[in-house]
């Protein structure tokens, strides 16, 4: 099944590891101890790391929006 929504992480991440003990399938990691990154093929987009983030620097974008977008700057 293709996966329409996908995690963002901005640069303003705190690197507290609250959405990578949430998310159900692992897909984030802490890169370093900086900050977190989402993997986007484990990504379901479902939205519960962005619900615990304190820092409420998590976006779910739509996939294919953000292929659009890419399209556009091409
Ligand atoms: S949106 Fe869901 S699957 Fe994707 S990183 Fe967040 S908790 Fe994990
Ligand atoms: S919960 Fe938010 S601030 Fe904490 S590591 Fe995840 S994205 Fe960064």
């Amino acid at each position: 099944m293709r996966k329409k929504k996908l995690a963002v992480v901005s640069k303003e991440c705190v690197a507290c590891g609250c959405c990578q003990k949430e998310c159900p399938l692992g897909a984030i990691s802490i890169f370093r101890g900086l900050y977190a990154v989402v993997d986007a093929e484990k990504c379901i987009g479902c939205g519960k790391c962005a619900k615990v983030c304190p820092a409420s620097v998590i976006s779910i974008v739509n996939r294919e929006g953000q292929n659009e977008k890419e399209k556009a700057l091409v």
